[in-house]
């Protein structure tokens, strides 16, 4: 069975290295010498100020939430993993969905001044596929409007633009770490503060229970991570370089076939310099990316509907939001297996299905 993603594993030898020294120091969780030596490691490949490393994407999502106080509506991206939107819901937000761009697929920020009402506290936004947002448009209406903004950036490990890491725009940025990603600690995910100290104090307080020792600030949550995963981590960082190389030889070498027939692709700003995070495709309809999925699921493949629906259709968020862009897109869009260790003839084969169903069903 060919996946979508395989995770990345580092060899078993350079794990157990780092179990021998965990053995040793008996110190497996709470902030211990490895979850702070891979805190300040992804701060030196990532060129950020800082990274607080917590238990997963979701949480990181909750935590920046919560540390912003945010209330009332969000303004967010239909076209997103469900975790962006449940994760308003869970902190008692409105999430009020804003339409994507056709190119990136990211959140329009030509349509979000008329989604502005006196309830707006903030921007929720994802850069999908590792795909950018308009950050800088979306800067220049948050500080318009005295909007908080928040970058979901799980998808967006090693996506630069313009010389520096996507992380340092917005407010918070969050990332996962979740072993479908490219960069994975098992389970994991962190929380970038790009404005000021006394946030991010806020943020690591309340990650580990709002206290430190015997001293009781705030209210907090679980979010801490852990020895275990933090080692996983310092085992892939060294590797995420060459992890990014193979993914883009293969993108290359799917964009070669499936171009030419007439299939599209999110569109990528010169800006940018890509991690090549998905390999996700728009199929002309709905009915010939269900008989591609078939016909790829017959030979064993498979493929994912990311994003799909629509998160504004999600039966239990109750959402009278018309998206059209989204929600076409949404029902378009493939995502092909991509990963190290795919082989060539793998992608040629899964080429030359699509080929045959685009043909047939067009
Ligand atoms: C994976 C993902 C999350 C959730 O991260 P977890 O680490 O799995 O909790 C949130 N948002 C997006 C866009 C994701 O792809």
């Amino acid at each position: 069975m060919i996946n979508v993603t395989k995770t990345y594993l580092p060899s078993i030898e350079k794990y157990n290295i780092y179990l021998e020294k965990i053995w040793k120091k008996s110190w497996i969780t709470n902030r211990g010498p490895l979850v702070l030596e891979l805190e300040q490691k992804l701060k030196k490949h990532l060129n950020l100020k800082n990274i607080l490393f917590v238990s997963n994407g979701t949480v990181a999502l909750q935590i920046a939430i919560k540390a912003l106080s945010l209330k009332g509506e969000v303004l967010t991206t239909p076209f997103s993993y469900v975790a962006t939107t449940t994760s308003l819901l869970w902190e008692n937000c409105k999430p009020v969905f804003v339409d994507i761009e056709d190119q990136t697929f990211c959140i329009d920020p030509s349509k979000i001044e008329s989604a502005i009402t006196d309830e707006t506290t903030a921007i929720l936004a994802t850069h999908v596929y590792g795909y950018p947002c308009d950050v800088e448009r979306i800067n220049k209406i948050a500080r318009k409007y005295k909007l908080k903004v928040i970058y979901d950036a799980a998808h967006a490990f090693g996506t630069k633009y313009k010389g520096t890491s996507i992380l340092n725009h917005g407010d918070i940025s969050t990332l996962s770490f979740h072993a479908t990603k490219l960069f994975h600690t098992i389970e994991g995910g962190a929380i970038i503060v790009n404005k000021n100290e006394g946030l991010k104090k806020k943020i690591s307080l309340y990650h580990a229970f709002g206290h430190v020792g015997d001293d009781y600030y705030t209210m907090g949550i679980n979010g801490k991570n852990c020895e275990f995963h933090a080692a996983m981590g310092l085992c892939n960082l060294p590797d995420v370089k060459k992890i990014i190389a193979l993914r883009k030889r293969i993108t290359l070498l799917y964009d070669k076939k499936l171009l030419s027939l007439g299939l599209k692709r999110p569109a990528l700003n010169d800006r940018v310099e890509y991690n090549y995070s998905y390999y996700p495709i728009l199929f002309p309809n709905e009915r010939s990316l269900l008989n591609t999925k078939q016909a790829l699921a017959k030979n064993n493949i498979n493929t994912r509907r990311y994003f799909y629906p629509s998160l504004n259709k999600l039966p239990y968020v109750k959402n009278t939001d018309k998206c059209t862009v989204s929600e076409d897109i949404s029902k378009r869009i493939l995502c092909l297996p991509l990963y190290p260790g795919l082989e060539d003839s793998v992608t040629d084969k899964i080429c030359s299905i699509i080929s045959k169903t685009i043909k047939v069903t067009v």
